[in-house]
């Protein structure tokens, strides 16, 4: 695609976050407490709606590489540490492990319960209500997202096993009397259910950031067992920050001599006053990012549309000598269209099924890099079939997914994911015929 198409593409609106009228107020609060405590750095940046982005934040002096974009104080931080501070902490038995993020999730679905009592009330009350991962979109909604969505989903986000593992908690404080709210009375069933418990966990899966294990635990006992790494952290006011692709950022953790910690970012890209502050948020897929974050962005470079070799035994018969030629060379794994064309083992498995050369010859064309223009174009050929194939079922998710009159903002973003999936396949059909 050219770069006028890119930027005629750019200035399509995706269905993104904006704040609320009732945000406003929550994120200038958030700020104030964030001023009183020293942390100067967020004085330059204001929550604003952009045009593209939706919700991000806007620097108002110009940024050069290596400044530091933001830097708060460890305390500001939350980690499993902070948890020990909040009478929730009975709810984790001694007995049993528990990951960094259910940790973090009960502590924030508790504070956030606790309202204005709260000590972290500025930070908790600026958090969104709704978020936009495909788990929130309804189950009839769920039912109809693509499986490749929906598999991805349920592989990374198990909640019901860490919730189920906090209610057999709360059963067992009953026998001692202690299964109320020390602050409210209220039953700690009535506190954490599952949809406030899925809330709280996304928030953390949307927004924690990854710290060094040594810097959480030293220095602190931390009373739950954590299992797995513990190097999870909510850093209030980071969340505000917009992913970009094109930026680079450098996360540490700085002890000054007189023993005060600070958790800084510093950017190695430039910005203008006035204009939009982002960082990066790892190198995701559009499909990582909707499911771990409930966004993506378009024109991502990093976007691959697999195929499987069911998809190609649907196109053209395969002989088994070949297919045990690219099982055992695991050729036939992630294969995908690219913005580009082909993936390498795309165009290496479809290389195989296609020739006539004799079997000695073909690890030196795939492992040699050795393929003629002659050689590709006869690969486009098979791709075009299999290209065909995937966008018709893209196209039947389509219309099933749009037939849906009210649907979740979560689920309008997984058609917009389709959409995108679509465009793809077409630019990467037109390649195709680019490169020979
Ligand atoms: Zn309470």
């Amino acid at each position: 695609m050219g770069r006028t198409s890119r930027k005629r593409r750019q200035k399509k609106k995706l269905n993104v976050k904006e704040i609320a009228e009732y945000e406003e107020d929550s994120l200038m609060h958030l700020k104030s407490w964030l001023l009183e405590r020293n942390c100067s750095s967020v004085n330059n940046l204001v929550p604003f709606n952009f045009h593209i982005t939706g919700r991000g934040l806007k620097t108002l002096k110009d940024i050069k590489p290596n400044d530091i974009l933001i830097k708060l104080p460890y305390e500001i931080l939350i980690t499993t540490f902070t948890l020990s501070q909040s009478d929730i902490s009975i709810l984790f038995s001694k007995t049993e492990h528990y990951s960094a993020q259910c940790v973090l999730s009960v502590f924030v679905l508790y504070e956030s319960h606790l309202g204005t009592v709260s000590k972290w009330y500025n930070y908790i009350s600026s958090l969104p209500k709704y978020l936009t991962n495909p788990d929130f979109c309804t189950q009839k909604e769920k039912n109809l997202l693509p499986a490749f969505i929906r598999d991805y989903m349920y592989e990374f986000h198990k909640l019901q096993n860490e919730f189920q593992l906090l209610i057999r908690s709360v059963n067992n404080l009953s026998l001692h009397g202690k299964d109320y709210c020390p602050h409210c009375n209220l039953h700690l069933k009535k506190i954490i259910t599952f949809e406030k418990y899925k809330w709280a966990y996304y928030i953390v899966n949307t927004r924690a950031v990854y710290i060094d294990e040594i810097q959480v635990e030293k220095s602190q006992n931390i009373p739950v067992n954590i299992k797995h790494q513990n190097n999870l952290a909510l850093a209030p006011f980071l969340d505000l920050f917009n992913h970009s692709i094109y930026s680079t950022t450098r996360a540490t953790v700085i002890t000054l001599e007189n023993g005060n910690k600070f958790y800084q970012i510093t950017t190695l890209n430039s910005f203008k006053s006035e204009s939009q502050v982002f960082i990066n948020y790892g190198s995701h897929s559009s499909l990582k990012l909707y499911v771990h974050y409930g966004f993506f962005i378009l024109n991502n470079p990093l976007d691959e549309i697999y195929f499987d070799i069911s998809d190609i035994k649907i196109c053209f018969n395969v002989p088994t000598f070949k297919l045990n030629f690219i099982i055992s060379n695991n050729l036939q794994k992630n294969m995908a269209f690219t913005r580009d064309g082909l993936n390498y083992n795309a165009i290496s498995t479809l290389f195989i099924i296609k020739t006539d050369l004799p079997k000695s010859c073909w690890s030196a064309k795939i492992y040699g890099n050795s393929f003629t223009l002659e050689d590709i174009a006869s690969v486009h050929n098979l791709a075009k079939q299999i290209l065909s194939l995937k966008k018709v079922e893209l196209i039947n998710h389509l219309i099933k997914m749009r037939s849906f009159n009210h649907c979740t903002q979560s689920f309008s973003i997984a058609i917009s994911l389709i959409e995108e999936y679509i465009t793809i396949l077409d630019e990467s059909y037109n390649n195709f015929y680019k490169s020979h």
